[in-house]
């Protein structure tokens, strides 16, 4: 048996940790789980066996340390991502979200900043002030937007040591345009991150950030594995930036972070991207179809160039969040009054999700 003998207030925990609330997307095991964006598609059959392959042969070899530098796998991330990358511009890790706390390790830490335009990505702060940094919130335009010069004006008056560019956004979808990228880089005096974790949802003739790298060595674009890859349970991410800041990065990791079956699963699972990215159109394709019924419903949704669409309108999210939740479904309250977000899945989890949706009635606080 257990005994709780002391609570967390007790222990001598950091001062600068006291009263913080860890990360924690409700994980409940629903028939539907629209919740966290992950692609509710699984890997195809035939990738997987290939990948589980890989991973056996690598087991063989586990008594020993796995390739440090990752050789294999940062090839094959610069191959994919193309725009003439070379492996050593090239940075992985256990999920984007350890990509980016190696960031926050190398280039924020005590008596420095982090800066994200809010609402934005939960995580930023929580990994920022786990560095010991500051986090420092902006504001965004009408419809969660970013202007250029409104967004060069709020870099230069905070100065900060990092920034944090969700492109497009989390919660909201937004897409984010390259000037706008241009503009805070140049009014930035530190590393800005522009997180393209949902980039391959974006319309294809959209632009990455990665196409703004040469000649800016204190841009980062970072990608994930997590979303349209379908590769969530792996914890796979990546970044693309200079050589210097891939220098940098090499100071704050663990040695031998990335083990040598999470390097085969994801070698493999590269060299079947176009598989794995198979189901990305179709996800899209039940993204606007939520979007259309949602309005139809007399929601508003935003604008998304990602797998999720927030919306508004919901009279109370609490009451909405928990009408579908008890008819099998699960979805986001992000915390942003009068609205919820939901993930694309497949055709039948989406249509679940809108069925479930129109029987709570106008606004969504209908009668359980
Ligand atoms: C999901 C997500 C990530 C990444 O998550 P990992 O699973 O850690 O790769 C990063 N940034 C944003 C904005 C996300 O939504």
């Amino acid at each position: 048996m257990v005994r709780v003998s002391v609570r967390l207030d007790d222990l001598p925990l950091r001062d600068d940790l006291r009263g913080l609330t860890p990360y924690g997307a409700p994980q409940a095991p629903l028939p539907v789980a629209l919740n966290v964006n992950e692609n509710t598609h699984p890997v195809p059959e035939a990738v997987a066996d290939d990948i589980l392959d890989s991973i056996a042969r690598a087991l063989r070899e586990v008594n020993r340390y796995p390739d440090r530098e990752f050789t294999a796998l940062r090839e094959g991330f610069a191959e994919y991502l193309g725009h003439g990358l070379s492996a050593a511009q090239i940075w992985a890790a256990n999920g984007s979200n350890e990509v980016l706390q190696h960031l926050l390790q190398a280039f924020a830490g005590p008596g420095r900043t982090a800066f994200g335009f809010a609402p934005t990505y939960s995580m930023y702060p929580l990994l920022t002030r786990a560095t010991g940094a500051t986090y420092v919130s902006g504001t965004r335009g009408v419809d969660y937007t970013l202007a250029p010069d409104d967004a060069a004006a709020q870099i230069d008056r905070a100065q900060p040591d990092v920034v944090f560019l969700c492109a497009p956004n989390n919660p909201t979808g937004t897409p984010l345009g390259l000037d706008v990228i241009e503009a805070v880089y140049d009014a930035a005096p530190g590393i800005v991150i522009v997180d393209e974790a949902y980039q391959e949802f974006a319309p294809r003739d959209s632009r990455s950030a990665l196409t703004l790298l040469a000649d800016r060595p204190r841009l980062v674009v970072s990608r994930t594995m997590s979303k349209a890859f379908a590769f969530a349970g792996a914890r796979v991410g990546y970044l693309a930036a200079d050589p210097a800041v891939i220098d940098a990065l090499r100071l704050v990791r663990l040695p031998y972070h990335l083990s040598a079956l999470t390097q085969a699963a994801a070698s493999a699972a590269l060299r079947h991207a176009p598989a794995m990215l198979a189901m990305v159109d179709e996800i899209v394709a039940q993204r606007d179809r939520i979007s259309a019924t949602l309005d139809a419903l007399g929601y508003r949704p935003f604008e998304s160039w990602t797998n999720f669409v927030l919306f508004s309108g919901v009279e109370d999210p609490a009451t909405t969040w928990q009408g579908l939740y008890d008819r099998g479904v699960l979805i986001r309250d992000v915390g942003i009054a009068h609205s919820l977000r939901v993930t694309a899945g497949t055709e039948e989890e989406s249509t679940a999700f809108l069925d479930a949706l129109a029987s709570l009635g106008p606004g969504g606080s209908g009668a359980h």
